[in-house]
């Protein structure tokens, strides 16, 4: 039966792919084949059989005829949806970009709209009727709806007027008819029924359990029980990304194993038995399924938590079999998750607790109390599985995330299964819910506390190349360590071995062979899409300018370098990618002074980083213009924003950029020049103060972004332009444009997404390069 699943996701694979492998026609002529040879074995099989029945086929041969129907039913359920798409008239609407009218019903919560465009929000709908080019249609068409502040209270389940523009999705997304702009206040036709209204409340109680309690846990209780992760601080979001604890944010099938378990030890406790188990069990899905919403991440967390609560309860055999027909019928109900890497993630965690658990847990059952080897068993082997396919997503390979997947999963449960009573209770004793939901806090405040600290150990995430062999390489090896590895753990002294080898791999860095170079001057860190620069000083010592998008990276870039002490920081402006990483700097380096933009924008932004300025102890001041500072060798002076430019703009973040700090740095006969994200305008008036400026080094200005005063930039002189530029960034960063013209200008251009990490040596003869990639 786990075969006949892999047989479905074959068929879903050959109809969804991208660019769809095979057009209609090939595939009809596969299926016609494939079903004249299904029938030839099944005849002769029949003949050679004394008995006609299918009981006399060998075994292999049924297994195959089933693979081969399970593969047949997914590959024409997904041309049937793909030829239902194709003709939705919804989709049709979109690709001329019209204007329409209709009814649709709200089937998400509305978000805000991250980003510079914070003023409206986002929400999933399905399309029921829709007008347009004098026609009127009933459709069933999802969308996503992009609209005004004021759609912020309309309700999950309400049937909702619509009037507004039509748009094809990306490229690639299947999952959507159409995305939907729509304009003016919401005209609720119909309000959601009874079960909705019923959750709604059981929501808000839930809320309201843990609303006495300090963030980020009373956000990542509602998180963990419902998948209800709104208003979550997007730094813890990153320590638990960096940490592989992400899908305890979203509603996941371990989530809902954890509390099924929880709900059948209760049960049979007060003597619930045999099918009443079963119904209890059913029940509980359903209104898990209720709480967390009806998205389609649900229903198949649904599905996984189902086929994880029959490993934990009936053993192995049964559970691949369960996964088997788990993943044929989600298949066959939406063929486009063959493609989908949450599907694959969910697949492999589900088969990797099903197939390899149960082999890690009776290892180290042989000298643990059965219920803690069970609790390591199971997270080292969801996460053994999903390795080389996060790996390919990534580019990255964490074995921190074992670790902290070990160390958080004894919390999980609590927290989910108190979470949930506390809403409960709350909603006839608040008092007691508040209670159970002080305890959940405790509980999610532990693994708060591993993915924070995890995200701070030197090897969080080794890059790993994403090319076919070196995932093919680390394939091999995860099957391996997943097959022997429960001998590793099968003695107290091996478990004991593991354990420090585990541990030394964890906390010890393995170091780049000549790195940093000597005489190292200005180091720009790979930080992803972000700026992070040092500027050495005295030995240990250094001038930090910005910390990057995350915490992770700029700390691993400052231990890499031997920097202790920063003696001056400097923060160009306030955007998250360049601040963010704030904590790493000041939690474990002395930090004598931070200087910031006099622009206080955007504003949650430099709030928080004056909030962390503050509880640190660390001075902050706006950075003086034409203020000099001296260290060692390194001198630099402030040349922008001068004290007259206007504080407010357009509100887009150009004003924000345009107020960066730049600093003209002066190091051993060099010149360097640092433009934080500096745009066009301030470019210009730069320009008119400081005429004759030239430098040997350039901080590419913005990421390298197409909009630039390129005259200036190529007139600066530059013999070395470095460009902070995350890989694969949606924003384009850098501009070819802007890359061709320093480089015909002269300068060698080098980027942090490509080089990795970049260093400015001081030469004899000028400025020299080395970079860790
Ligand atoms: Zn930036």
């Amino acid at each position: 039966m786990g075969l006949v699943g892999l047989a479905a996701w074959a068929g879903g694979l050959l109809v969804a792919a991208p660019g769809r492998l095979l057009g209609a026609g090939a595939v009809l002529l596969l299926v016609v084949l494939l079903l004249m040879w299904g029938a030839l074995v099944t005849t002769r099989a029949l003949r050679r059989g004394r008995r006609r029945s299918w009981t006399s086929l060998p075994a292999w041969r049924t297994t195959a005829l089933a693979c081969l129907l399970a593969m047949l039913a997914v590959l024409v359920a997904g041309l049937v949806r793909a030829d239902r798409v194709a003709g939705d008239p919804v989709a049709s609407l979109a690709s001329e970009g019209a204007a329409v009218t209709g009814r649709l019903v709200v089937s998400t919560d509305p978000r805000p709209m991250a980003g510079a465009r914070s003023d409206g929000v986002f929400l999933r709908a399905v399309v029921v009727e829709v007008s347009g080019r004098g026609t009127t249609w009933q459709v069933r068409s999802p969308v996503l709806v992009l609209a005004p502040a004021s759609w912020a209270d309309v309700r999950l389940g309400s049937t909702v007027a619509l009037a507004g523009r039509l748009q094809p999705t990306e490229e690639g997304e299947r999952s959507l008819a159409a995305m939907l702009s729509v304009h003016g206040e919401p005209v609720v036709l119909e309000q959601p029924g009874a079960w909705w209204r019923a959750t709604e409340v059981l929501r808000a109680s839930l809320r309201a359990a843990v609303a006495h309690r300090p963030a980020p846990e009373r956000v990542l209780v509602p998180a963990l029980v419902a998948g209800d992760d709104a208003g979550l601080d997007p730094r813890v979001a990153e320590e638990f990304r960096a940490t592989g604890l992400t899908h305890l944010l979203a509603v996941s099938g371990t989530n809902l194993t954890l509390l099924l378990g929880a709900l059948l030890v209760l049960a049979r406790l007060v003597g619930v038995r045999g099918r009443g188990l079963l119904v209890l069990g059913l029940a509980g899905v359903v209104g898990f399924v209720l709480l967390a919403r009806t998205e389609p991440s649900v229903l198949r967390a649904a599905v996984m938590g189902v086929v994880g609560l029959l490993a934990l309860t009936h053993g192995g055999g049964r559970a691949v079999r369960g996964l088997g027909v788990a993943v044929t019928v989600l298949l066959l109900v939406d063929p486009t998750l063959a493609t989908a890497p949450g599907f694959a993630l969910s697949v492999l965690a589900t088969g990797g607790i099903v197939l390899l658990g149960p082999r890690w847990r009776d290892a180290l059952a042989r000298w643990l109390p059965r219920w803690l080897a069970e609790a390591i068993a199971v997270p080292t082997a969801a996460q053994l599985a999903c390795t080389p396919v996060v790996a390919a997503l990534s580019g990255q390979v964490s074995l921190v995330a074992v670790v902290a997947n070990l160390l958080a999963a004894p919390a999980v449960g609590p927290a989910t299964v108190l979470g949930l009573l506390g809403g409960c209770v709350g909603l006839v004793w608040p008092w007691a819910g508040r209670l159970l939901g002080t305890v959940a806090t405790w509980c999610v405040g532990w693994i708060v506390e591993v993915a924070h600290r995890g995200a701070g150990l030197p090897t969080a995430a080794v890059d790993w190349s994403t090319s076919g062999a070196a995932l093919v390489a680390l394939t091999a090896l995860t099957v391996v360590l997943a097959w022997r590895g429960p001998r590793l753990v099968s003695t107290r002294a091996r478990g004991a071995a593991s354990c420090v080898v585990l541990v030394v791999a964890v906390l010890v860095r393995p170091p780049v062979p000549g790195w940093p170079p000597d005489g190292w001057v200005l180091v720009a860190c790979d930080v992803g899409q972000g700026d992070a620069l040092v500027l050495a000083t005295t030995p240990g010592h250094a001038v930090v300018v910005d910390v990057g998008p995350e915490p992770g990276a700029v700390g691993r870039c400052l231990d890499d370098l031997g920097v202790s002490t920063v003696d001056l920081l400097v923060l160009t402006h306030f955007h998250a990618d360049h601040v963010d990483g704030l904590s790493a700097v000041l939690g474990s380096h002395g930090v004598g002074e931070v200087w910031v933009s006099r622009v206080l924008d955007p504003a949650d932004g430099a709030r928080s980083v004056l909030a962390d300025a503050a509880a640190a102890g660390v001075p902050l001041h706006p950075a003086p213009y034409a203020g000099a500072w001296r260290s060692g060798a390194t001198r630099l002076q402030v040349l922008w924003p001068t004290p007259g430019e206007p504080g407010t703009g357009p509100g887009d973040g150009t004003a924000a950029n345009d107020a960066s700090v730049v600093l003209l740095v002066e190091v051993a006969g060099l010149r360097l020049l640092l433009t934080g994200d500096l745009e066009p305008p301030g470019q210009a008036a730069l320009a008119r103060t400081l005429p004759d400026l030239a430098v040997d080094v350039l901080k590419v200005p913005h990421h390298g972004s197409s909009y630039q005063d390129l005259g200036w930039l190529t007139g600066l002189g530059a013999r070395v332009a470095v460009v902070t530029v995350g890989e694969d960034n949606d924003y384009g960063h850098p501009a070819p444009s802007v890359v061709a013209a320093l480089e015909s200008a002269g300068a060698r251009v080098l980027r942090t997404d490509t080089d990795g990490s970049v260093a400015v040596v001081a030469g004899e003869a000028g400025p020299s390069v080395l970079t860790t990639r």
